[in-house]
């Protein structure tokens, strides 16, 4: 790597537990809830017991006060009010859009702000999850990686987004119902939004633990699906400590027009990650990768660009999702044409691949892949005008 390459994996994560003021339950592991019970004073012999409890209460049927946790003796419940708090992300604002997507506007500690999307579909509906505030990656169509500030969100503020999304939801079970897999509103989350989630590897990893967790929200690892630009050293242990799909944000077929779009394609090129590619489904035992592509009107759209994917992707069990560019303003590319779309698909379905078109979700409301940072933007300058208006400015 050149030292010029603006490649940088150094944000600030803040600790687990703050020095001062109790600690949230919410994103603690199994493990380090065991433990903080145990540090509040729990009995050695009861920890295991406490642990599954209070875990239940908090990821199975979304409970947010102690007192309700009703197995629990009462001087026990007032012993965990006095020791820790049981936090979500605030939600700033909720949008609706007209087809029915979802974007919650949440702000986490520092006063920092991400966006959260849910979208509804034929029998599911996929929340789409933020891993860090901004991205330090700077790929030329995406407009979170123009946002300066970044910091990785904490394991709790990432599983925290999902609790917040089914609240809204209205989905936590009702007493004595156990959750359904096949009607459930929240049903898929796709790592796609802010942020590099492989740049925050460790508390993405705890908070889809506990997503995946039987006594938790419970939600099967094939339906996680993690996108990343490509950082080719975390892939393999995705495959093995999370387990999740993979899709990967592959948007060029030569290292020249790649190194340009997605500039970590300089640290690691096409063939390295396609080497980590490879090994991925073997090792997380998953069917097919996902390899994501924006269409960018003569940047990457041609019969060329098609047969090149088709070729470089050989052996590698693949669906190809074809994303059209989704503007933004000062956006220095255009969306190809729904003929060459169409083209490019069809190039890639003849070679035998999956080749769907992703349809933008919630446009009117900026919720689209690569939207996400303007409508932030756009918040706080609404906000600011609201202010100076009531005149606290
Ligand atoms: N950082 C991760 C995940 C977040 S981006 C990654 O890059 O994979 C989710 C997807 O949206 C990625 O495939 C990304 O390349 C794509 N994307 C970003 N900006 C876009 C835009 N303006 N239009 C369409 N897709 C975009
Ligand atoms: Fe970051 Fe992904 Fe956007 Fe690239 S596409 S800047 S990796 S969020």
């Amino acid at each position: 790597m050149t030292p010029e390459t603006p490649i940088t994996q150094d944000v600030m994560t803040l600790p687990r537990k703050l020095p001062d003021g109790p600690v949230n339950l919410i994103g603690l592991t199994r493990d380090e809830l065991r433990e903080a019970l145990l540090q509040a004073g729990t009995p050695e012999k009861q920890a295991k017991m406490r642990t599954n409890q209070i875990w239940q209460w908090l990821y199975q049927k979304g409970v947010r006060q102690f007192d309700e946790m009703t197995n629990l003796a009462k001087d026990y419940r007032t012993l965990l009010a006095e020791h820790f708090v049981i936090a979500l992300p605030e939600v700033v604002s909720r949008h609706v859009s007209e087809d029915g997507t979802r974007k919650y506007l949440v702000r986490i500690a520092g006063d920092h702000e991400v966006e959260v999307v849910y979208i509804p579909e034929e029998g599911r509906g996929t929340l789409c999850v933020s891993s860090q505030v901004g991205c330090t990656l700077t790929c030329s169509f995406c407009h979170t990686g123009t946002q300066k500030l970044v910091r990785n969100l904490t394991a709790g503020e990432i599983v925290g987004q999902v609790m917040l999304a089914r609240d809204d939801l209205g989905e936590w079970p009702k007493p004595g119902h156990q959750p359904n897999e096949q009607t459930r509103l929240l049903s898929n989350i796709v790592l796609m939004g802010m942020g590099e989630p492989l740049y925050n590897f460790d508390n993405v990893r705890d908070a889809m633990r506990i997503v995946m967790d039987p006594e938790g929200i419970c939600l099967g690892r094939r339906r996680i699906t993690l996108s990343t630009s490509g950082v080719v050293p975390e892939i393999a242990r995705t495959a093995e400590e999370i387990g999740c799909l993979l899709a990967v944000s592959f948007h060029a077929t030569t290292d020249e027009v790649r190194d340009k779009l997605v500039p970590i394609n300089k640290r690691w090129n096409i063939e390295e990650l396609l080497a980590a590619l490879k090994t991925y489904p073997k090792i997380s035992n998953s069917e097919r990768i996902t390899f994501e592509y924006v269409m960018l009107k003569g940047v990457n759209d041609s019969d060329e660009d098609a047969h090149r994917l088709v070729k470089l992707i050989k052996g590698i069990p693949a669906k190809i999702n074809l994303i059209p560019f989704n503007e933004w303003p000062g956006a220095p590319y255009q969306r190809s044409d729904w003929k060459r779309i169409k083209a490019f698909a069809d190039i890639i379905y003849r070679a035998g691949y999956a080749s769907p078109i992703r349809t933008p979700r919630g446009e009117d409301i900026m919720a689209a892949c690569g939207q996400l940072k303007s409508a932030t933007e756009r918040e706080r300058k609404s906000r600011k005008t609201i202010e100076a208006e009531a005149g606290l400015t």
